[in-house]
């Protein structure tokens, strides 16, 4: 497996807590470690993206380094996004030497999201570097509108992605983009599906994030709406249960599972918002709706020393903004920030 041995520069510093201007502590990073991806979701990307050059991209022992400063200084849930993280390449040497944190009780999750085209190759692997719960994105069981959806992705390699996941005892959450005129009509099946294999389903609102060519007021389906529908068919328990994310969570009675509402464009849960988010070029953003950033790129690679890049990671958490601010309309063609969902992943 992996080589876990790696320089600590910085375990002589006091480990306060990151706290930004609103009282929230910063324990929950997400990492972007490609921009590049697989699929070409419709609602995600362009079809004709222009990626990173590889050369502007941190190397896994940088990405590794920053993670391991940010969980010095309070980070407790660290989840492995894209693009796709699985495609790129070597990435299990990095959930590898990351797992020492679990193993030191530093960090309580690490975890990733992905598409699950290449699960059935990494589930085992994933699982023995001490990952035991993944979110996999799927907004249909149709091969036919997966692969519309995904301009060329095949269903199959997905499912048995999935398979291969549960085979090697990962806990599977699916995540569905809910879609006017797409998927909206089989949230209920999608629903009997992953509650029936003992997964949660968690339904998404689409976002106003980079230019794409359908309007967004065209994909956008209010999760209210989905809701009040499904409490046509199914019996909605509200619960407590959290995960450190933005959902909220209710119990199907009819199914026994659960299913989780993300609601940014509908009901704003910024009051509790514990996240920052890394791209794979060591830029931080404080907020996903937002186009403040720090670039840690710099000061990581200025010294050897920790002290900078902790210095610029403070200021940065100093200027978090208390929230995004979406808005879908006809009125409004813009997108309310320019980078696609891509480059910082979900
Ligand atoms: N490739 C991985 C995957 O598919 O999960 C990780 C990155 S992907 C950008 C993360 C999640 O963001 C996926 O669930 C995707 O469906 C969702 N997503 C992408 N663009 C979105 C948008 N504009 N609004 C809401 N969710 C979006």
């Amino acid at each position: 497996m992996a080589d876990t041995t790696v320089l600590d520069r910085g375990e002589a510093r006091p480990t306060l807590p990151l706290v930004d201007p609103f009282a929230r502590a910063i324990t929950y990073l997400r990492v972007s470690v490609t921009d590049r991806c697989d699929l070409r979701c419709v609602y995600c990307m362009a079809e004709d993206m222009h990626f990173l050059p590889k050369r502007d991209l941190l190397t896994l022992e940088e990405l590794d380094r920053l993670c391991s400063v940010f969980i010095r200084r309070g980070v407790r849930k660290l989840r492995i996004t894209g693009g796709e993280p699985l495609v790129r390449r070597d990435i299990m040497r990095l959930f590898g030497s990351l797992s020492r944190h679990l193993d030191s009780g530093a960090l309580e999750e690490l975890t990733l999201t992905t598409n699950g085209t290449q699960l059935a190759r990494h589930a085992r692997d994933l699982a023995a570097c001490g990952i035991r719960r993944i979110n996999v994105s799927l907004d249909t069981l149709s091969p036919a509108t997966f692969r519309t959806l995904t301009r060329w992705g095949d269903l199959d390699k997905v499912l048995a992605g999935i398979d291969a996941a549960q085979e090697a005892g990962l806990a599977v959450k699916i995540n569905a983009v809910a879609l006017k005129g797409v998927n909206e009509n089989e949230i209920p099946a999608l629903m009997e599906w992953a509650h029936g294999r003992g997964m949660d389903l968690t339904l998404i609102e689409v976002m106003p994030l980079g230019e794409i060519e359908p309007a967004r007021v065209d994909q956008f389906l209010p999760l209210s709406l989905v809701k009040a529908r499904l409490t046509e068919r199914y019996t909605l328990d509200e619960l407590d249960y959290r995960t450190g994310g933005p959902a909220r969570y209710v119990r199907v009675r009819e199914t026994g599972g659960r299913l989780g509402f993300i609601t940014p464009m509908t009901h704003n849960f910024c009051e509790s918002c514990n996240r920052v988010r890394l791209t794979c070029t060591g830029t931080l953003y404080m907020c996903l709706g937002q186009e403040d950033a720090a670039d840690l790129r710099a000061p990581l690679r200025a010294s050897m020393s920790d002290g900078p890049v902790e210095e610029a990671i403070e200021r940065a958490i100093a200027r978090k903004p208390r929230g995004h601010d979406f808005v879908i309309d006809r009125r409004r063609r813009q997108p309310a920030v320019g980078r696609h969902m891509s480059v910082t992943g979900g």
